[in-house]
């Protein structure tokens, strides 16, 4: 899923595109996408998109007095960037946007799961950013981080949008591993030193991930986002800072991968997938 340095990215892309373009038209494509009903899906063609930005991993359309339309891709979304925009409806396709500069924005999606959205809000109206936690770059995230009492595991903690906003499993991998701590670990457990580097370890991948996302161009169309993780998804491969073979822990859902050298004190974790096929 695209995390918040793929998302603020990919804003900046699209603010220079499209910042000053009158929408044209919208042309809703794929089923139950379109998570508000009123305003209407079109009320906002012919209004003026002022600014493109990125709240947590929603991309914001900023048309000011106007109201704004907000985008999540989910798992598997991808935006297409199209000039002139298409016709064509390409399988998953969501949403398309046409605007008065000749661009076009795609959305679609990949993959069975459809769980890509998007908003038409009013003025005032915060629609699903009402309930999110603050952008790992305030004080508040900080303070929450060094003085917290949260038992959950921190890896639990950074995919809570509710808690924090924009991290998901793959920056969570990533900080924990840069950080040197268990992927069990609970922020309640930790010490004050634990916590400042888990608190640095966090800002810094997502600044590192936004480094080397800035250098992508056009929209992120691509079913494999080519990703820049450090450990995220690479097990088996060797760790980038002691060379241990990395491991990873699965769920249901998702996978966690870390390197039992760094962050375990050499513990290999109980990993429920393979005892299940062992069995
Ligand atoms: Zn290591």
């Amino acid at each position: 899923m695209p995390e918040l340095p793929q998302m603020q990215a990919l804003s900046e892309r699209l603010d220079a595109e499209l910042a000053g373009a009158v929408l044209a038209s919208v042309e809703p494509l794929g089923f139950s996408a379109l998570k508000t009903v009123t305003p209407a899906a079109d009320s906002l063609v012919g209004a003026t998109l002022e600014h493109v930005g990125r709240i947590a991993k929603y991309l914001v359309f900023d048309f000011g007095e106007a109201g704004r339309i907000l985008l999540h891709l989910s798992q598997a979304g991808r935006l297409d960037v199209e000039e002139p925009p298409k016709r064509t409806r390409a399988k998953g396709s969501v949403v398309r946007f046409r605007w008065s500069n000749g661009k076009g924005v795609l959305v679609r999606e990949y993959g069975t799961e459809r769980k890509a959205a998007w908003w038409v809000l009013a003025p005032g109206d915060d629609g699903p950013l009402a309930t999110l936690g603050p952008e790992p770059d305030t004080d508040e995230f900080a303070e929450f981080v060094l003085h917290g009492a949260d038992k959950r595991r921190v890896h639990t903690i950074l995919r809570d949008q509710h808690t924090v906003s924009g991290v998901g499993r793959g920056y969570a991998d990533d900080a924990l591993w840069r950080a040197e701590l268990s992927p069990y670990a609970s922020l309640a457990s930790l010490d004050d030193e634990e916590r400042a580097r888990l608190l640095d370890a966090v800002r810094g991948v997502l600044a590192d991930g936004l480094e080397l996302e800035r250098q992508r161009t056009g929209g992120l169309s691509k079913p494999k986002l080519g990703e820049h993780f450090e450990v995220h998804a690479r097990y088996g491969t060797k760790c980038p800072r002691c060379g241990e073979i990395l491991r990873r822990v699965s769920y249901e859902s998702h996978e966690v991968t870390y390197c039992p050298t760094c962050q375990t004190d050499g513990k290999v974790l109980a990993d429920r997938r393979l005892s299940r096929l062992v069995k």
